[in-house]
């Protein structure tokens, strides 16, 4: 109702301080979950605010909301942004001192607690404390919106498949009133029915939008195609042209502050150990980041890189999910990735501040073959599976098959990048970019250089 309507606005200037809401899909999905007579699921891209489509309905009523999110780092961001708000917004999760966890669930165990918000973990939420926990409040009929975040990480069909999501509709049981609400950026056709499936969600309304987002500049390079210079001298030109523009002669060991800085992704531990010396030989400050280094290193170098003291950092693809850094102005990908939803996610963080940002891949003859074995590796592994239905399995390669294939096609068909990877969605919204993409921007050039690739890739 309109009564409504005007609470929610009053709430979005007050308490998160902004005029309007962001666009229209974002108004409806708010006011479809106010209305409180279905699950909602949404998938926009990343940077549409999304967040804020249950944070606000959350506010409006008394009770709480639970948000499940995949990572502690993730969850422990977004709580801290809505303290900072003045929002009663917590969290539980393994990392917190008993004592931490106990004010917690006093606050809950009163009448009327103060916390509206709790975050927890897909493995909390299968915990007994917090099943407890989550059937006191349903008793007291102090549960509002249960919502899954990252609700891609429930399906086979994604590229970043959790068990411990597919455990969470056991909360159904325990909170039978709450509704639910599902977020995603990534979901196809077949990963968005799958996630309602295995959610158990009932005539959810939907509320979609393309896939598209005009400020990141999509292109594709290959190593053995450049010329005058070698494929990592091409990559700091790149970088240098993003954060500096024009201006050739930056003295970048005289940076301390970047005005943005990027993320450069490669396969191994390895190759981002070299990639960040050879940077550093080049002066191009970075670091690299991946599972073999301790926690205390880690956290430093993102730090650094979240402050703008690094221009890049190279990484595994272990790096970026949940990290919410505005100014992002580069996603390179050193090495192609071998899914295009995976792509399309990692890629797809860079310019959440909707500034011009760019998206690279430097792909390669030799990778190509790389990537083809560690494809059919992954689909062996999968074939040998005993502990999952045939139907699981089935659903996993086709996934990978897919995924991969897809993927290639973007390298391989000239045609504008945004537009593959909108059909990858099933998105038939996005349109030709235009400019915002090598293709788009030079559509003949791009066709013979991917013309030469070829060639290069059958001898
Ligand atoms: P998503 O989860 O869809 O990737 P977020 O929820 O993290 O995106 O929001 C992205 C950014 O958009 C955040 O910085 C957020 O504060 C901002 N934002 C969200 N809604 C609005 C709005 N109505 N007006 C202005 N900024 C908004
Ligand atoms: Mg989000
Ligand atoms: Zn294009």
């Amino acid at each position: 109702s309109e009564e409504i309507e005007e609470k929610a606005k009053n709430i979005l200037k007050k308490v998160f301080g902004f005029s309007s809401f962001r666009n229209i899909h974002q108004r409806k999905a708010i006011l479809a979950i106010l209305k409180r007579d279905n699950d909602v699921y949404i998938s926009f891209p990343t940077g549409a605010g999304k967040s804020l489509c249950y944070q606000l309905p959350a506010l409006l009523y008394g009770g709480i909301t639970i948000v499940v999110s995949p990572l502690i780092a993730l969850i422990v961001d977004q709580v801290t942004a809505l303290q900072q708000k003045g929002i009663r917004a917590v969290a539980i999760n393994s990392k917190m001192t008993a004592d931490e966890k106990r004010i917690v669930h006093e606050d809950l165990r009163q009448t009327i607690p103060t916390i509206k918000l709790l975050y927890i973990t897909p493995e909390g939420a299968s915990s007994d404390p917090i099943q407890r926990l989550l059937e006191s409040l349903n008793k007291r009929n102090l549960l509002n919106y249960i919502v899954i975040d990252e609700a891609h990480c429930v399906t086979h069909w994604g590229h970043d498949f959790r068990p411990d999501y597919l455990r969470l509709r056991s909360l159904r049981k325990i909170a039978p009133q709450a509704f639910w609400i599902a977020l995603t950026a990534t979901a196809g056709n077949q990963a968005e029915d799958d996630i309602q499936k295995q959610l158990e969600m009932v005539k959810p309304r939907i509320f979609k939008t393309g896939t598209y987002r005009s400020n990141l500049y999509y292109d594709v390079q290959i190593k053995e195609l450049i010329q005058g210079q070698t494929p990592e001298q091409h990559l700091i030109r790149f970088i240098t042209r993003i954060l500096f523009g024009k201006n050739d002669d930056v003295d970048l060991s005289e940076i301390k502050t970047f005005p943005g800085s990027g993320i450069i992704y490669c396969r191994t531990r390895d190759e981002c150990e070299q990639m960040a010396s050879v940077l550093a030989k080049l002066e191009m400050k970075a670091l690299p980041y991946h599972a073999g280094l301790s926690n205390k290193v880690r956290d430093d170098v993102q730090d650094k890189w979240m402050r703008n003291e690094l221009a890049a950092i190279t990484a595994t693809i272990a790096f970026g999910m949940g990290i919410d850094k505005p100014d992002v102005r580069f996603v390179i990908h050193w090495t192609c990735p071998s899914n295009m939803a995976a792509y399309y996610q990692e890629s797809g963080r860079a310019g959440r501040d909707k500034k011009r940002s760019f998206c690279r891949i430097y792909h390669s003859k030799s990778d190509s073959g790389i990537l083809k074995l560690l494809i059919s590796r992954e689909l062996g592994q999968i074939r040998n599976k005993s502990n999952i239905s045939e139907k699981a399995r089935d659903d996993q390669m086709k996934a990978i098959t897919r995924g991969f294939e897809k993927m290639m096609g973007y390298i391989e068909l000239p045609k504008c990048r945004h537009v593959a990877m909108a059909q990858f969605f099933s998105d038939n919204e996005t349109k030709e970019c235009k400019k915002n993409c090598d293709y788009c921007a030079d559509p003949k050039k791009t066709s013979n250089l991917t013309d030469k690739f070829l060639t290069l890739s059958s001898t």
